[in-house]
């Protein structure tokens, strides 16, 4: 006991030593990620073979009970027509007893039975008719006896087995209501499928992407590999004429221009207007990772660049730029690349640039999306201002 605190103490100790470093996104997160969701999809496969299999055994328990019912049915309807079978031999009996009776009181005139028998020629003749007659109405008794007899235990049977069907209804109806639970288990998982795959299909592309540019699984993204160029503070090169460079590499987008929406409250870049097709350059070296209009939900075509700033990661994006952007992924740029246009593209009323950076973590570059927003920074405490 004691010695297993220690030990948590000691992991404990260990883990709050360790330099965290929140911008430290290895090629190892995004394989762990493809295996996770590999994983996933595998357990929802298997989930879904499993209810399919027994969706299969509930219908054949299905068709096996309703199989019963109608034997049952047809049980019941013979039963039934033996009942009435019965029901008309003992009428047939009692009428044929009656026909006996009536046969002795014709022989005999109005005196009947008793009359007929005292009526015999001598004692044996006497016996002899009094025994036919009770032995033809006592054979006919015992007959309809033991068909009402019949009928009784026909009775007994038929509602027994009626007993049983509604029982058997009764189960049919449960296994209906289990086959539609498990139905309804499987197309929700199923209906999860697509997500999974595509999140497999979304990491599995970075690390095809990143192992393309040499990266190994304990390198990290942008730092120790697939390094974008360095941004060289005051660091010498051409500078178009109009250029504001800061001491530290970073220039203003445009050559002169004016801030029509700052940064903060709800907005997240700053918006920058020189009027449309004004030429927009890059903040600082880097590398184009991103162009095109399909990140934004308003269709806005932007440029996304990289940056290294002292190892450091520092994205800029260019948003409402005009469609025909100059540059394309993957190239290098600096202050002197004209990356894209003014444009009015995407929500924007007018054409303006808005300029948009994070640290650390860059839009569909590395992390979620919503790890990149809680890195979004002004722009000002890199680009000089043009004031
Ligand atoms: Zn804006």
């Amino acid at each position: 006991m004691k010695r297993s605190i220690k030990v948590i103490v000691t992991l404990l100790l260990i883990t709050l030593l360790l330099p965290i470093n929140v911008s430290a996104v290895t090629l190892k997160e995004y394989e762990d990620a493809v295996a996770k969701y590999t994983a996933e999809l595998k357990e929802k496969e298997a989930k879904i073979a499993k209810g399919k299999e027994e969706i299969a055994a509930v219908k054949k328990n299905i068709a096996d009970t309703e199989q019963k019912i109608a034997a049952t049915e047809e049980e019941i309807t013979r039963l039934q027509e033996e009942i009435e079978r019965c029901d008309k031999e003992i009428k047939k009996k009692d009428a044929e007893s009656k026909k006996i009776m009536e046969y002795y009181q014709i022989e005999n005139g109005n005196n009947a039975y008793l009359e007929y028998i005292f009526g015999a020629t001598s004692i044996t003749d006497m016996v002899y008719r009094m025994s036919v007659a009770e032995q033809l109405t006592d054979y006919n008794d015992k007959i309809m006896k033991e068909l009402k007899q019949l009928i009784e235990t026909n009775k007994a049977k038929k509602a027994e087995l009626a007993k049983k069907q509604e029982e058997l209804e009764t189960l049919k109806k449960k296994l209906e209501s289990e086959k539609e639970r498990i139905e309804q288990e499987v197309s929700g998982v199923e209906g999860t499928v697509p997500s999974t795959k595509g999140q497999i299909e979304l990491y599995q592309k970075r690390v095809n992407y990143y192992r393309s540019k040499g990266c190994n699984s304990n390198d990290i993204i942008g730092v120790t590999c697939d390094v974008p160029p360095k941004v060289n503070p005051s660091g010498g090169g051409s500078v178009s004429p109009g250029a504001i460079i800061g001491e530290n590499g970073f220039r203003f987008p445009v050559n002169g221009g004016r801030i029509s929406w700052g940064y903060g409250g709800g907005h997240k870049g700053v918006d920058i207007t020189r009027g449309c097709g004004t030429p927009i350059y890059a903040i600082a070296p880097g590398r184009v990772y991103y162009v095109g209009n399909g990140l934004d939900n308003y269709g806005a075509y932007m440029v996304l660049i990289v940056h290294n700033v002292n190892g450091r990661l520092v994205f800029s994006q260019y948003a409402h730029v005009q469609p025909g952007i100059p540059v394309y992924v993957g190239q290098s740029v600096d202050t002197n690349t004209v990356v894209a246009y003014m444009g009015s593209t995407g929500y924007s009323t007018g054409c303006h640039l808005h300029l948009e950076m994070s640290r650390d973590y860059g839009w569909a570059y590395n992390g979620t999306y919503s790890q990149y927003v809680n890195h979004i920074t002004s722009p000002w405490n890199y680009v000089p201002s043009p004031y």
